[in-house]
């Protein structure tokens, strides 16, 4: 099952565009997340593929056939929501059968799907129970399992884990991933979580402000941000976002105290620099290179966070050096080893360097290892 979003809009009030322009092409087989923060329309535009929300403006391609305007039943798809959505009187058995008893298949065949279905999700011991005695994780199983049963080849998900506890969301990850591939579904999936969608997706759209902001595998999101939104969006620590300035064609001055010479020239103008955490090494002060001082320190054990505070007041997040002891009010120096991210001031990316090391205020470039 392939589709082909072409210049998808809508509005529920007119003249007010809940989405605009969004265009993406999905392959059969493929597990396809759309990510972006609460309220930037992701429920809308599945709604939409699905046929349960009017599409505004543009089209939609399911397998090369225009649906545009086709009903929900038409468009041979199934639907997993948040909410599971499960009958609280049938049980595990019969909630997965219902859909397959509306649309009369003959009791055999409906016997056999749902059998499989229920032993794919690994429910077969339950499948007599009511949905009050399953623990949120196998309610979730049981919507799955009907998706499964209706042997639709795309299957819409609409935040599937976020009822469940973090432990199991993972644990169900990894299951929704194989099952995925051992049964050649197409799935597209909402998620505001930007984990769950680098770790499961092939593709991400990111949505945001009523667009798409890109298109790409998790590694070209991650190194290769469109923009400052898809910058931030994805990554943890997050990525520091510096206000910079081109004051001479080839030098970039970042919170106006870190100095990075360009590879090629800039037009002289505002910037935003992204740089990861893990891209800045963390020195003890007084070897010469920019401090910063230490606001709070947050031990995650393996790694200690540094929220610090550049001489301009800029706050800059650094990843601590192992055994040391930090404080609030330290300064530590800072060089910039890894890559860095420059942005034009409407936040598009311009330009990504490998690495740029300042000392004091004559620039220089240090070339490190690609991170890719
Ligand atoms: P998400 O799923 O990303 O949180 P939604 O698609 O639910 O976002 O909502 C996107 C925007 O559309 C929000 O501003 C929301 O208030 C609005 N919206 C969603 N559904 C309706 C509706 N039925 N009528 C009017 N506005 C809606
Ligand atoms: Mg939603």
């Amino acid at each position: 099952m392939s589709i082909e979003l072409s210049g998808l809009g809508k509005t529920y009030q007119p003249d007010e565009w809940v989405l605009h322009d969004v265009s993406a092409r999905i392959a059969s087989g493929e597990f396809f997340a759309i990510v972006g923060p609460s309220g930037c329309g992701k429920s809308t535009l599945l709604r939409m593929i699905a046929g349960l929300t009017p599409i505004t403006a543009g089209n939609l391609k399911i397998n090369g056939r225009v649906v545009t305007d086709l009903p929900p039943k038409e468009r041979q798809l199934t639907m997993v929501f948040q909410s599971y959505a499960l009958f609280p009187f049938l049980s595990v058995q019969a909630n997965v059968a219902f859909g397959l008893k509306a649309r009369k298949f003959p009791p055999a065949e409906i016997d056999q799907r749902v059998t499989r279905a229920i032993q794919l999700v690994d429910l077969t011991a339950f499948r007599d129970r009511k949905p009050r005695d399953l623990s949120g994780g196998q309610r979730q199983r049981v919507a799955l399992a009907r998706a499964i049963a209706s042997e639709a080849k795309l299957c819409l998900m609409d935040e599937p884990l976020s009822n469940l506890d973090a432990q199991l969301r993972v644990k169900m990850r990894t299951e929704l991933r194989r099952l995925q591939q051992q049964l050649g579904l197409t799935v597209i999936y909402v998620t505001h979580d930007q984990v769950e969608a680098m770790t499961m997706a092939d593709h991400i759209m990111v949505l945001h402000d009523h667009q798409v902001q890109q298109i790409g595998t998790p590694l070209d999101l991650y190194h290769h941000p469109a923009n400052t939104f898809v910058g931030s969006f994805f990554g943890a620590p997050r990525m520091n976002l510096l206000p910079a300035r081109v004051s001479e064609a080839t030098e970039l001055t970042l919170a106006q105290t870190l100095k990075v010479a360009l590879p090629r020239p800039l037009p002289v103008a505002d910037y935003t620099v992204g740089i990861r955490p893990n891209a800045i090494t963390v020195l003890p002060a007084g070897t010469g290179a920019p401090c910063a001082t230490v606001q709070t320190v947050e031990y995650l054990g393996a790694q200690t966070l540094l929220e610090t505070q550049l001489p301009d007041g800029t706050a800059l997040e650094l990843i601590g050096v192992a055994p040391a002891d930090y404080r609030p009010g330290d300064r530590v120096a800072v060089q910039l080893t890894g890559t860095l991210y420059v942005f034009d001031a409407q936040g598009r990316a311009r330009m990504t360097l490998e690495g740029g090391v300042v000392h004091g205020n004559d620039a220089q470039t240090v070339s490190v290892a690609d991170q890719s």
